[in-house]
């Protein structure tokens, strides 16, 4: 039986942004077989970096994690790449915790770092 076209979504905090549109671009080709989603502007830099179409929530300070955590408890969301950053502090911080929680809650993949991203990415596993 065929799958459901899996959707993931990316999050990058600031100093983080150019580590995932190089990341991006690098795996465009995985990329453009899954519906992709992200935080504002996220979204923005990576669709224009890499002419994916990237549909885009809020920015993450301003409730983006949230709108995608909601996602993820509807089962609409499959796998996140969410480069954080983990030496400045976040104004959102409760959010990217909450984010962190609901993903594990609901045990899908999340890859918080590049290494991991590109283990999610080229999995044989993200097929089934
Ligand atoms: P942004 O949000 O993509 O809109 O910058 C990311 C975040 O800070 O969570």
């Amino acid at each position: 039986m065929k799958q459901k076209k899996k959707t993931i979504a990316l999050i990058a905090h600031d100093n983080k942004k150019a580590a995932m549109v190089n990341w991006a671009l690098k795996n465009k080709g995985a990329l453009e077989k899954y519906n992709l989603c992200g935080t504002g502007t996220t979204a923005k830099l990576v669709a224009e970096a890499t002419d994916l179409t990237v549909k885009r929530y809020l920015s993450g300070p301003l409730g983006g994690d949230q709108q995608i955590g909601a996602k993820i408890a509807e089962k609409k969301i499959d796998i996140v790449i969410f480069f954080w950053d983990p030496l400045e502090s976040q104004p959102h911080d409760p959010d990217v915790k909450a984010l962190l929680r609901i993903a594990v809650v609901y045990d899908i993949p999340i890859a918080t770092n590049r290494a991991t991203a590109d283990y999610v990415i080229h999995s044989t596993m993200i097929e089934g």
